[in-house]
C-alpha cells in the first residue's frame, strides 16, 4: 500500500529550533498581522500558541508502531473483523496549517494479534497531531494497522472537514443571500 508519499518515515535531522526562537517567530507574525505583541492582551500570547502548537502537533515524536505493541496473543480462530468508529479526527491540514475536524473509522481482520479497542484511537491521535493531508492520514493509520498487527485487512475512512473550505463555503453562501436580499 502505497498511494502517498510517507514523508513522515524519513526522520528529519533538521536544526532544533528551541520554545524561545519559536515564540519570537510568534511575536513577528503578530507584527506582521498588524498587531502589537507589546500590548497587555499579547504579552503571553507567543508563550501561549507555542504550549498550544505542542499539543496540536504532538505526533511527530511518537510512535504508532510502540503503541500497537502491546497485543492480545493468541486469539486462536478469531477472524471476525474489529471496529471501532466515530474517532474523533482533529488535525491541521499541511497547505494551510488550518485545523481539520472530523470523525474517523478504523475496521481490521486480525491475523493472530488483536489490540485494545482505545489503542485504535491512540493510532489516529498520533497521526492526527501532524501536519496532515487527508489522504495520507487515512493510509498512515491503515499501513501503521497492516504492519504491526500483520492484519489480514484494513479498511479505513475519514469524514472530515477542512475550516478554510468551511469557511469559503459559508462566504459563499452568505453572498448568494446578500444578493437574493439585494
Ligand atoms: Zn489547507
Amino acid at each position: 500500500m502505497k498511494l502517498v508519499e510517507d514523508t513522515d518515515n524519513k526522520i528529519l535531522d533538521t536544526k532544533k529550533v528551541s520554545d524561545k526562537e519559536a515564540e519570537e517567530a510568534f511575536k513577528t507574525i503578530l507584527t506582521w498581522m498588524g498587531e502589537d505583541p507589546s500590548r497587555e492582551g499579547l504579552l503571553e500570547t507567543p508563550k501561549r500558541v507555542v504550549k498550544a502548537f505542542k499539543e496540536y502537533f504532538g505526533g511527530y515524536t511518537e510512535d504508532a508502531n510502540k503503541i500497537l505493541e502491546k497485543t492480545f496473543g493468541d486469539v486462536e480462530g478469531y477472524d471476525d473483523m474489529v471496529v471501532e468508529k466515530n474517532i474523533s479526527v482533529s488535525s491541521h491540514c499541511e497547505h494551510h496549517m488550518a485545523p481539520i475536524v472530523g470523525t474517523a473509522h478504523v475496521a481490521y481482520i486480525p491475523n493472530e494479534r488483536v489490540v485494545g479497542l482505545s489503542k485504535l484511537a491512540r493510532v489516529v491521535e498520533v497521526f492526527s497531531k501532524r501536519l496532515q493531508t487527508q489522504e495520507r492520514l487515512t493510509m498512515q493509520v491503515a499501513q501503521a494497522l497492516m504492519t504491526s498487527l500483520d492484519a489480514k485487512g484494513v479498511a479505513v475512512t475519514i469524514d472530515a472537514a477542512h475550516q478554510l473550505w468551511q469557511w469559503e463555503a459559508l462566504k459563499k453562501k452568505m453572498q448568494q443571500q446578500l444578493q437574493i436580499i439585494s
